[in-house]
């Protein structure tokens, strides 16, 4: 019925609260641009957003890694202590569940990869001051 009484208002021209609710004001078109631009800034900056959490999370996940690296070399100094400085050169496998750090229980549990590109290693001597536990992705704890 409020649908026909409109239609037909507007046929004749006649004002009625139906019919003004329906009509296009002559600022409309203002309007839709202005709700577009709305609707781009806040997606733009949702993706902004987005791209800053990224972000966050690969850098939680470097320091996941360096700290990793200072429970490794720890470790390792540890187990030299105690058999007279044997270990010179660290590998991944060293800190995996067969690894003899695991085994011999100087790291309670297999070291985690914050990244799966994660893979550890040593540069010179771990033996002495000058070595250095290494990740393939996020480098040495002296790097940061
Ligand atoms: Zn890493």
């Amino acid at each position: 019925m409020k649908l026909s009484r409109w239609f037909l208002d507007s046929k004749t021209g006649r004002d009625s609260v139906e019919g003004a609710a329906i009509t296009v004001d002559p600022g409309f078109k203002g309007k839709c641009i202005v709700l577009i631009m709305v609707t781009m800034f806040f997606s733009g900056f949702i993706y902004w957003l987005n791209g800053a959490n990224g972000a966050a999370r690969a850098s939680a996940r470097a320091y996941a890694c360096y700290a990793n690296m200072r429970v490794l070399l720890g470790a390792v100094e540890m187990y030299n202590m105690d058999y007279g400085n044997i270990i010179r050169t660290f590998s991944d496998a060293d800190a995996s569940k067969d690894g003899y750090l695991v085994k011999s229980q100087y790291l309670k549990s297999p070291i985690s990869h914050p990244e799966p590109s994660c893979l550890y290693s040593s540069t010179g001597d771990i033996s002495t001051t000058t070595g250095r536990i290494i990740c393939s992705t996020h480098g040495s704890v002296m790097d940061e």
